[in-house]
């Protein structure tokens, strides 16, 4: 069947009953704003409901039309993506589905981190966010009798699920075209990114559906890409501390020179993502307590 005709730019048809209406809420960390997604098969459910915004919710139900929502599902739970979702679940009186609270999922090593006082960087994290129904990996959901399968993704944060739709993935923010994910700890972990990405690789997909930006449409190559993407840097950073020990931010400096001043922070996270991935695998020693400002070095084998 095909979904509700509109006329509003935001709203498109990516996929044979699939509507995509995107948010108001464009940005340099959500590049054109936050796509909503609805499967629209008969039953309809919602992915990423998205950010606080009248105008978003309205243009949501706008396409729902009245009709009843079976599904609110939550691919994770940033301030781009989660906020509006208690609002419509009240007004459609449909559940939320996700994979947890904010800081579920997460290892060891970064909830010790939260203990410490390490917080998140500028990514914006939903702390209010609480599921109704918490997904468990590889679930499956139906609807008119077609399956909606749940894949457990963290890296990006530790509550990340991508949903499988036939051949299509809502990818989140675990895999998008326009940028690399963001993975910035303790919300964010490389090591749990980089198992996930393996993960999909496993499995077979026509496209993906993004958070944010336009549909993905190879997808293999895409996450190739950003596999050797991260092992690029992982090099570079390995190579940076072979011999001397240093900081998150003293190898950002070496190793982003082309960088602006103002991204200096979140490439610092990032650097640290990787340093914690590297010494999670043996590869890394932190001197002392695993830190931004801890130095590292390379583990002398
Ligand atoms: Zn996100």
């Amino acid at each position: 069947m095909s979904p509700v005709p509109n006329t509003k730019a935001c709203i498109t048809e990516p996929a044979e009953n699939i509507v995509c209406i995107l948010a108001p809420n464009p940005s340099p960390m959500t590049f054109k704003g936050t796509n909503t997604y609805i499967i629209d098969n008969s039953e309809l459910a919602i992915i990423d409901p998205g950010p606080l915004d009248e105008e978003h919710f309205n243009n949501i139900l706008e396409v729902t039309a009245g009709r009843t929502v079976k599904y609110i599902f939550l691919t994770h739970s940033h301030v781009d993506h989660s906020p509006l979702a208690k609002q419509l679940s009240v007004e459609l009186n449909t559940p939320i589905y996700g994979y947890g609270a904010s800081d579920t999922g997460l290892s060891s090593t970064m909830l010790s981190l939260l203990d410490s006082g390490y917080h998140s960087g500028s990514e914006g994290i939903d702390y209010e966010f609480n599921p109704d129904y918490l997904i468990k990996n590889d679930e499956k959901f139906y609807l008119n009798n077609k399956e909606i399968s749940a894949i457990h993704t963290p890296g990006h944060m530790g509550n990340h699920v991508c949903f499988q739709y036939g051949k299509v993935l809502f990818s989140g923010d675990h895999v998008m075209g326009w940028a690399t994910s963001m993975v910035s700890p303790p919300y964010g972990d490389l090591r749990q990114f980089m198992i996930s990405c393996r993960l999909l690789q496993t499995k077979e997909f026509d496209l993906f559906l993004p958070g944010h930006g336009d549909i993905v449409k190879n997808p293999s190559e895409r996450l190739n890409f950003l596999i050797n993407h991260r092992l690029g840097r992982e090099r570079q950073i390995k190579e940076t501390i072979k011999n001397t020990p240093l900081t998150a931010l003293e190898i950002t400096e070496i190793v982003y020179t082309d960088v602006e001043n103002s991204l200096i922070p979140a490439a610092t996270r990032n650097v640290f993502a990787h340093l914690i991935d590297l010494s999670e695998r043996g590869l890394v020693d932190f001197l002392g307590e695993i830190s931004e400002k801890t130095k590292a070095i390379l583990h002398d084998k």
